[in-house]
This record gives C-alpha cells, sequence and structure tokens, in this order.
C-alpha cells in the first residue's frame, strides 16, 4: 500500500510524496489506455468546422473533397443581405468510429458591404456559453451532450498575389483567441508556382506584423514533432478543389482539367491538398479538439466566471466559497437595485415636477387668453351698444322728419283739395264767356 503520509511533522495540506513500489505480478491497469479508446470509440466524436471566406472561393468543394462525400449544400447568393452562420451536421463512419461533423458556413462574408465579423464572433461565443451552461447545470449530462464548439476555422483567402486584405486581417485578429485558426489560399490554380512562394512569405510576413496567432501544430509530441515542424513551415496552405475524377495514366484520381493540363488535387507537386488533410484529420484532429477546450474555451469560462463574481483563492486568503460568491454578488445586486430604483424615483419626482410647471404655465397662458377675449368681447359690446344708439336717434330723426313731411303732405293736400272748386267757379265763368264767342279752351 503507499503511505499515506500519516508521519509527525507533516501539515494537514501537505502532500505527501507517494513512494514507488514494484509489483509482484500482473494486475491489469495497463489496460486501462485500451478502455479509454474503448469508451471513446462507444461515445463517438464531434468535430466542428468554421469556413470563413467569401462566397463562390471554393469552400464547399474543399469540404467535399476533404471528406470524399457530397455535404448537401444550397447554393448561397453573392447578395444576401448579412452574414449569415450556416451550421450542418453530418453523422460519418470511417471503420468503427463515429464522428459527429458540423461544417460551419459564414454565408456572405466579405461579399459586397458585408464585411462584418460580428456574427462570426457570437456564433463560436454562442457555442462556449451553450457548453458553459451545461457545465453550470447541477444535473449536467456532458457524456450526452453534443459540443458545438468550433474546434478549427479554415479561412480562405483569395489568391490575388499580393497582400492580405484589411478584413481579412481584422476578422483574424478578432478570432485567433477564440478558435484555432488555419489559414489556407484557395484556389491555388489560379496562381503560379513562384507567385504562389512569394504570397506565402508576404501573407505570414503580415499576420505576424499584425499579431494575428494562427494555429500551430504542435511539436511537443515526440510521434508527431517533426512532420508538425515542416508542416509549420508550409503554411497557409495552397489548395485546390475538387470533387471530378479524371483519368491520369490508367489511374482515376480527383482533378480539374483544363485545355491545358490537369491539376491533381493530391499530388503535392500541384499544391498542399494532402499536407492540409494530414494536419486537420490524420495527425491533429485531436490536438485542435483539445486545444479548443483547454484553451479557448477556457479563456472563455474564465472571463465569464470572472464576470459573474467567482474568482480562484490566492495563496494567503481563504478558500474559494461559493456561498460567500453568491452573498456578495446577492448584496451588490440589491445595492444595484436599489440604486436604480432611487434613480427611477428621483426621475419621476423630477418629471412629476416638470409636468406641474408645464401645467402651470399653460393655465396662464389660458387666463391671460381668457382676460384677452374678455376685454376684446367688453370692446366689441361697447361699439355694438354706440351702434345702436347711433341707429336708434337715426330712426328717431327719421322719424321725426317723416312725420314733418307727412305733415306738409297733407297740408298740400288740402290745399289742392280747394283748387277745384275755384277752377269749376272759373271753368263756369269761362265757359259763359265760350259760349257768348265759341272759343275753346285747350
Ligand atoms: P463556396 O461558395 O465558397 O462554397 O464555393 P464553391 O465550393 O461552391 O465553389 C465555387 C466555384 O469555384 C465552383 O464553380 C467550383 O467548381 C470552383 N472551385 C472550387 N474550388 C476550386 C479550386 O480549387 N480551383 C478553381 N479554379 N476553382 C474552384
Amino acid at each position: 500500500m503507499v503511505g499515506q503520509g500519516t508521519e509527525t511533522g507533516l501539515t494537514q495540506n501537505a502532500e505527501p510524496e507517494p513512494r514507488s513500489l514494484s509489483l509482484g505480478g500482473h494486475v491489469g491497469f495497463d489496460s486501462l489506455p485500451d478502455q479509454l479508446v474503448s469508451k471513446s470509440v462507444t461515445q463517438g466524436f464531434s468535430f466542428n468546422i468554421l469556413c470563413v471566406g467569401e462566397t463562390g472561393i471554393g469552400k464547399s468543394t474543399l469540404m467535399n473533397t476533404l471528406f470524399n462525400t457530397t455535404f448537401e449544400t444550397e447554393e448561397a447568393s453573392h447578395h444576401e443581405e448579412c452574414v449569415r452562420l450556416r451550421p450542418q451536421t453530418y453523422d460519418l463512419q470511417e471503420s468503427n468510429v463515429h464522428l459527429k461533423l458540423t461544417i460551419v458556413d459564414a454565408v456572405g462574408f466579405g461579399d459586397q458591404i458585408n464585411k462584418d465579423e460580428r456574427p462570426i464572433v457570437d456564433y463560436i461565443d454562442a457555442q462556449f456559453e451553450n457548453y458553459l451552461q451545461e457545465e453550470l447545470k447541477i444535473r449536467r449530462s456532458l457524456f450526452e451532450y453534443h459540443d458545438t464548439r468550433v474546434h478549427v476555422c479554415l479561412y480562405f483567402i483569395t489568391p490575388t498575389g499580393h497582400s492580405l486584405k484589411s478584413l481579412d486581417l481584422v476578422t483574424m485578429k478578432k478570432l485567433d483567441s477564440k478558435v484555432n485558426i488555419i489559414p489556407i489560399i484557395a484556389k491555388a490554380d489560379t496562381i503560379s508556382k513562384s507567385e504562389l512562394h512569394k504570397f506565402k512569405i508576404k501573407i505570414m510576413g503580415e499576420l505576424v506584423s499584425n499579431g494575428v496567432q494562427i494555429y500551430q501544430f504542435p511539436t511537443d509530441d515526440e510521434a508527431v514533432a517533426e512532420i508538425n515542424a515542416v508542416m509549420n513551415a508550409h503554411l497557409p496552405f495552397a489548395v485546390v478543389g475538387s470533387t471530378e475524377e479524371v483519368k491520369v495514366g490508367n489511374k482515376l484520381v480527383r482533378a480539374r482539367q483544363y485545355p491545358w493540363g490537369v491539376v491533381q488535387v493530391e499530388n503535392e507537386n500541384h499544391c498542399d491538398f494532402v499536407k492540409l488533410r494530414e494536419m486537420l484529420i490524420r495527425v491533429n484532429m485531436e490536438d485542435l479538439r483539445e486545444q479548443t477546450h483547454s484553451r479557448h474555451y477556457e479563456l472563455y469560462r474564465r472571463c465569464k466566471l470572472e464576470e459573474m463574481g467567482f474568482q480562484d483563492s490566492d495563496g494567503d486568503s481563504q478558500p474559494f466559497s461559493l456561498q460567500e460568491t453568491y452573498e456578495a454578488k446577492r448584496k451588490e445586486f440589491l445595492s444595484e437595485l436599489q440604486r436604480k430604483e432611487e434613480e427611477m424615483r428621483q426621475m419621476f419626482v423630477n418629471k412629476v415636477k416638470e409636468t406641474e410647471l408645464e401645467l402651470k404655465e399653460k393655465e396662464r397662458e389660458l387666463h391671460e387668453k381668457f382676460e384677452h377675449l374678455k376685454r376684446v368681447h367688453q370692446e366689441e359690446k361697447r361699439k355694438v351698444e354706440e351702434k345702436r344708439r347711433e341707429l336708434e336717434e337715426e330712426t328717431s330723426a327719421f322719424n321725426r322728419r317723416k312725420a314733418a313731411v307727412e305733415a306738409l303732405q297733407s297740408q298740400a293736400l288740402h290745399a289742392t283739395s280747394q283748387q277745384p272748386l275755384r277752377k269749376d267757379k272759373d271753368k263756369k265763368k269761362a265757359s259763359g264767356w265760350s259760349s257768348i264767342y265759341s272759343v275753346t279752351i285747350p
């Protein structure tokens, strides 16, 4: 039995040095690695690839070429309104190993005005958040949990032969602390060999000078250290994708056929496709998964937990207590709530005062208006009254004149009514004379 450190002089927290003992015979725990393999095989694996690059750069073709199958991907339009992350999960099986592969396409990225990397960052964070939420559950089931955290980002660079676009640098810089980035030069058959060589050097120089950290194939495992070191020097891989089979000699190979020749996908003299497949799938798939968990997720988790108020104890302080953190957080929350409540109350009081003042002002204005109208009304009334008086005076003057005229008229009438009598008398006199002289008076 290994000693338990009960000797005197040992403090309670000091770890006792385990004593090495040799076994008398075969016990069987040397089968642990096999048990682990068997358990992992039963459980299956998940691997998630994020493809970033403009529409039509060859992302879907490369995925089909890498996994030697045809994933049903609908063709993306060049006129997407914004960047949209489209994850698609497939169940693949090779020998007895099951792989749940998720390919995430950043649809619309880099096209026209869609130059925003924010949705990509948000997607990566959302997958970390989902995992963290599962971890924080009281009844968690990480064993069955479908891990959607992005294990690798294949960043497709346009084969311009010039330099990286600023969008590429900005995006990779934003992503490098969240995901393992493997930059690749797409459609490498469209650039000459010498140009490609210079382009690769230029890209690496720009990445270094802009502080962009791309994924480095690990060199700490002796078994793969050499090949990984060589491959690190080949980055970024210049790839050609094709699912078309062309007859070369008497063999059918995946290639792109042109009038002037054939570009073979798996010919290392033609492109770096084989190198990418080796590094991504055959040698470093587990390291990519591991790095995602231990580096990128760990960083996300730490920041999130610190944001939530959790912290580790340093050497001198008391051990970290969940209860204390909860209490401290609760107090902080309550005082924040109180502050907000007070702020809102004050705001409400101010608003009421403001409204009161406004209402008073309105009332004063209305009163003034009323007084003014009243004055105007009185003035109008006075004028009407005056007019009425004038009219009355005019009427009575008119009546007086009328009476006078009527009196005159009746006098005149009286006078004219006396005149015919005289006239008759005169007429009679005249007729007397006229009978004598027979004169006709007209
Ligand atoms: P995606 O929109 O990025 O997924 O691009 P696709 O994979 O749909 O490819 C767009 C076009 O580019 C198709 O016509 C492909 O045949 C072509 N293509 C894909 N890979 C290559 C390549 O390596 N070289 C060349 N020259 N054309 C390619």
